[in-house]
């Protein structure tokens, strides 16, 4: 055995944003592993899922939904006409209604809400893009240990096996560093590394 009891951490220091291009994910029609990526972390526009096993593919752009809204008078009897569509693929500019009490048929602009429709997981750590369940779960002691991805998962497995933690720097906190309290303390370490080891073999 290797002795890691002066094992110092001199990982990155990155922050957990940085890990949150790629997500690893039970597939929702094969229930396998599959991969959600979007090209950087500031927009979703281009999230994409896919699903090796069972060649399923899915783009956040084709999620992409309108609410339709009026909220108006209307110009012949004045009274208030509210008008809600939920859910469009398009923009509408321009829509018709009779209204509700004169039924004079009027055109209005409608107000166009944006919105991105998403998976309604059971899971409590989902991805952020599509909301589906993290494939790198684990109950361990009654907490949940879960990573985005497999690099995720080796960072925090170093982290935990590493018996030195100094500040990484004093500028931002590091993903490492914001890692909750059971997975740092101590005596969890070997049942924490255990439970990593299952996660990097599922
Ligand atoms: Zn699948
Ligand atoms: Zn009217």
């Amino acid at each position: 055995m290797e002795n890691k009891d002066h094992l110092r951490y001199n990982g990155l220091a990155t922050v957990r944003q940085s890990y949150m291009t790629e997500f690893i994910v039970a597939c929702p029609k094969c229930q396998h592993a599959a991969f959600v990526t979007r090209d950087n972390t500031y927009t979703h526009s281009n999230g994409k899922l896919s699903c090796a096993n069972c060649s399923h593919v899915e783009h956040v752009k084709n999620l992409i939904r309108y609410r339709v809204l009026i909220k108006k008078y209307c110009n012949d009897c004045g009274v208030a006409i509210n008008f809600t569509i939920p859910e469009l693929k398009e923009k509408k500019d321009r829509i018709n209604i009779g209204c509700p009490n004169c039924s004079a048929l009027q055109e209005f602009q409608p107000r166009n809400e944006q919105y991105q429709i998403q998976y309604k997981s059971v899971s409590n750590v989902n991805d952020p893009i599509f909301n589906l369940p993290l494939w790198l779960q684990m109950e361990v002691k009654g907490n949940l240990l879960w990573a985005y991805n497999r690099r995720h998962l080796q960072d925090i497995k170093e982290y935990v096996e590493a018996k030195l933690r100094e500040r990484q720097t004093t500028r931002y906190t590091t993903m490492v560093e914001r890692l909750p309290g059971f997975i740092k303390a101590a005596k969890n370490r070997d049942a924490i590394i255990k439970a990593i080891e299952k996660l990097v073999n599922k």
